[in-house]
C-alpha cells in the first residue's frame, strides 16, 4: 500500500533509510520523534501515510514560504493540500476551510502561531484530523539553534487532541534537543528514529582563503550552468562579490536582509525558477526554501558554529545526486568570531557558542576526514565501509598536500612552546619560529631561543595554520583567557619522537586530481545535451506555470530522462520521479523533446 502511494504520486520505487519505520509509526498512530538530516526524506514520511488512510493530516511548519512551496510541489504530484497561514485573503481561507470539512484536503499546512488559537483548534475539532506532524521541531528547544516560544504552546495539541499520533521531525541530533521535544510536545513511548548524519553524496573541500574571487571562480569553472548558493559572512561581501562576479559573465543576484523585501523576493524567484545560477547570500537565506537540485554550496567565509556549517553546506544535493561543499576560511574571521562570542554574556550559552565555533575551527584546519569530523561531531560513526576512505571529501581523496618531515617541524613547535614556557599563544609562537623583528618578541628576549627563526623559510601563515593542526590532532591545546598554547600528553610523545602528526604544505594545486566516485556513478549512460535541453524545457515550463523549477521535475528525474530517453508513455512513466500527474501533465511535452534530440543527433532512444 505504502509502496504504491509511493509510486502512484511520487514515481519512486523505494524507501530512503528509516522512511518506512516512520510511515509505519504514523499508519499504527504511535508517536514518533524522526531525526533525519537535510535531504533525508522526512517530509515524505507523513506525507504518504496521509494518502494512505482517512483523514486529514495537519502538519505544522514554521515558514510561511516554504509552506506554499510544499504546498505546490504536493499539488503538481495531484495530492489535495493547502495551507492556512496570515498571507492569505479571507475568501481564500473559507474556501480552504470548506475543502477541509468536506474531507477533500488530505494534507494541510499551518503556522504554529494559528495552531494553537482557540478558533483554530475548534475548527480542527470539527474537521477530520487523523495525525499531527510537526515539522522543524527542534524550534521547541531553547538548546536547538533555532528556538520559537510559539513551539512550546504546540503542547495544547496532545491535551486537545487525546487519542491522536503526534509526530515530530527534525535535523538537529542532540540528545539534548531530543529529549525537550519530546516531553516539551508530551509525546508517549514514542518512537525515536534517528538517521545517518552523514551526507554520502556531499563532497566537502576545505581551502584557506586567499585570492577569493580565484578560488571562487574556479568552483565556479566546476559547475557550468548549475545553480549554487555562496555564502558570505557580511552584507559588504554579498554585494561586492556578486558584483564582481557579474562582471566575470556570471549570472549571480545578491541576497541580504539589507535589501527591499521586493529585491530579495525577486532575486530568490530567478533562482528557484532558474534564471539564474547563482545567489551570493547571507546566511539570511536558504531557510525558506526548499530547492532540492542545489549542486553547489561555497562558503565565502566561515560560519561561527560546525552546526550552522552542516546545516548551510547541507542545502546542497538534496536529491541525493552529487553535489560540492567549498568552504574557504580566514585566521582573521577566526578571531573576529571568537571576540564575538566573548563579548556575549557570559553562561550557559555561551559556553555552547564556544564549543560549536572550536568545533568549526577545527573542521576548518583540520586533516582528518571531514564526513567523519562531521558525524562524529554529533555522536556517530561513519559506516565501516566508508570509515577507511570516504571517497567524498579533500582529506580522503588526497586532495591534500601532506608536509613530508611532519614530524620534524611538530618537534620544531613544540619545543618553541616549551621553551616560552608554554605562557603565549599561537600568534606569538608563530613570530618567534620566523624569526621576526617584532618589538614583543624581542621584549621577552625570545630572539634568543634556540627555536628562534628556525622556520624562517616559511610562510608566516602557514606557521600558523600548522599549530592550528597541532591543536586540531590534540598535540597542543590552547588555554586561559589569551589561549595560551600548552602541550598535551600527546604533544610529548610528539617530542619524544613516537608519532606523527599530519601536517597540511599550502597546496599548489595538482591537475590530476581524483575525482570523486559518486559524480561519475550519477552521470552514467546520461546525454548531457539531452539533459541540457530538458533543463531548458523544465525552465521554460516552470516560467509558464509561476512555479520553482524543482517542482516541474528534480534533477534526478531529468537525468534519468537523459539516461532512459523514453519514447512511450509507458517508457517515460518509468522514469525515477515520474508520477501519474506529472506523466499526465508533462508527459509528451518531454516525450517530444527527448524524440527530437534524439533524432537530431544520433542517440539511441529507449535505452532502458
Ligand atoms: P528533508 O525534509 O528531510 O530535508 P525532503 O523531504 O525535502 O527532505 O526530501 C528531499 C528530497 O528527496 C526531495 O526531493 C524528495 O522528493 C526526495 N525523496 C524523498 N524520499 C524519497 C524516496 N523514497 N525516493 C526518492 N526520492 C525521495
Ligand atoms: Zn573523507
Amino acid at each position: 500500500m505504502l509502496l504504491e502511494v509511493l509510486q502512484r504520486y511520487w514515481g519512486y520505487d523505494g524507501f530512503r533509510p528509516l522512511q518506512e519505520e516512520a510511515m509505519r509509526s504514523v499508519l499504527d498512530g504511535r508517536d514518533s520523534v524522526v531525526v533525519l538530516p537535510t535531504g533525508g526524506g522526512k517530509s515524505l514520511c507523513y506525507q504518504a501515510p496521509a494518502m494512505c488512510r482517512e483523514g486529514l493530516a495537519v502538519v505544522v511548519s514554521p515558514l510561511i514560504s516554504l509552506m506554499k512551496d510544499q504546498v505546490d510541489a504536493l499539488v503538481s504530484n495531484g495530492i489535495p493540500a493547502a495551507f492556512s497561514n496570515s498571507t492569505q485573503t479571507g475568501a481564500q481561507r473559507a474556501r480552504v476551510d470548506s475543502e477541509v470539512l468536506s474531507g477533500r484536503i488530505k494534507l494541510l499546512y499551518v503556522s504554529p502561531e494559528r495552531l494553537v488559537q482557540d478558533w483554530m483548534i475548534e475548527f480542527l475539532k470539527k474537521a477530520n484530523v487523523s495525525t499531527f506532524a510537526i515539522d522543524e521541531a527542534h524550534c521547541v528547544s531553547e538548546w536547538g539553534h533555532d528556538f520559537r516560544p510559539e513551539y512550546r504552546q504546540l503542547n495544547l495539541l496532545r491535551e486537545n487532541f487525546p487519542t491522536l499520533g503526534l509526530h515530530a521531525y527534525t535535523a538537529t541530533a542532540t540528545e539534548r534537543v531530543r529529549e525537550d521535544i519530546v516531553r516539551s510536545l508530551g509525546l508517549r513511548q514514542p518512537d525515536i528514529l534517528v538517521g545517518s548524519f552523514d551526507r554520502p553524496n556531499l563532497i566537502y573541500k576545505v581551502e584557506r582563503r586567499k585570492s577569493g574571487l580565484g578560488q571562487v571562480r574556479e568552483i565556479l569553472d566546476r559547475h557550468k550552468g548549475e545553480s549554487g548558493i555562496i555564502y558570505c559572512t557580511t552584507r559588504a561581501d554579498v554585494d561586492t562579490l556578486s558584483l564582481e562576479l557579474t562582471g566575470q559573465g556570471f549570472q549571480t543576484r545578491p541576497y541580504h536582509a539589507g535589501m527591499s523585501d521586493d529585491d530579495r523576493h525577486r532575486n530568490q524567484d530567478a533562482f528557484i525558477q532558474e534564471r539564474c545560477d547563482i545567489i551570493v547570500a547571507t546566511v539570511a537565506f536558504g531557510m525558506g526554501i526548499d530547492k532540492s537540485n542545489v549542486r553547489f554550496v561555497i562558503h565565502y567565509g566561515m560560519p561561527k558554529a560546525l552546526e550552522n556549517y552542516q546545516q548551510e553546506s547541507g542545502r546542497s544535493g538534496r536529491d541525493g545526486l552529487e553535489a560540492e561543499c567549498c568552504l574557504l576560511y580566514s585566521g582573521r574571521e577566526m578571531i573576529r568570531w571568537r571576540n564575538m562570542i566573548g563579548e556575549s554574556p557570559p553562561g550557559p550559552a555561551r559556553e555552547a557558542a564556544f564549543h560549536s565555533f572550536e568545533a568549526m575551527t577545527r573542521f576548518a584546519t583540520g586533516v582528518t576526514c571531514r564526513h567523519k569530523s562531521l558525524v562524529n561531531y554529533f555522536g556517530q560513526d561513519l559506516p565501516t565501509e566508508q570509515a577507511e576512505s570516504c571517497g567524498a571529501c579533500d582529506v580522503c581523496l588526497g586532495q591534500l598536500d601532506l608536509v613530508d618531515d611532519a614530524q620534524v617541524v611538530g618537534q620544531k613547535i613544540l619545543s618553541s612552546v616549551f621553551r616560552q614556557k608554554e605562557r603565549f599563544a599561537s600568534n606569538h609562537t608563530a613570530l618567534v619560529l620566523k624569526g621576526s623583528k617584532e618589538q614583543r618578541v624581542l621584549q621577552f628576549g625570545h630572539d634568543q631561543l634556540s627555536t628562534y627563526g628556525i622556520l624562517a623559510d616559511v610562510p608566516q601563515q602557514t606557521i600558523r595554520d600548522w599549530i592550528e593542526q597541532l591543536v586540531g590532532q590534540d598535540f597542543l591545546k590552547k588555554e586561559g583567557e589569551y589561549q595560551d598554547l600548552k602541550i598535551t600528553p600527546q604533544g610529548w610523545e610528539l617530542l619524544h619522537g613516537k608519532v606523527t602528526p599530519k601536517l597540511l604544505k599550502p597546496a599548489a594545486p595538482t591537475k590530476e586530481k581524483r575525482k570523486a566516485a559518486v559524480i561519475a556513478d550519477s552521470w552514467d549512460s546520461v546525454d548531457r545535451g539531452l539533459f541540457d535541453s530538458l533543463r531548458e524545457l523544465r525552465r521554460a515550463k516552470a516560467g509558464a506555470l509561476g512555479v520553482p523549477a524543482y517542482i516541474v521535475f528534480g534533477d534526478t528525474a531529468l537525468r534519468d530522462m537523459a539516461r532512459r530517453r523514453p519514447t512511450t508513455i509507458a517508457g517515460f512513466h518509468s522514469v525515477k520521479g515520474v508520477g501519474d500527474k506529472k506523466l499526465a501533465d508533462f508527459g509528451q511535452e518531454f516525450i517530444a523533446c527527448i524524440t527530437n534530440y534524439c533524432e537530431q543527433h544520433g542517440a539511441a532512444t529507449d535505452t532502458l
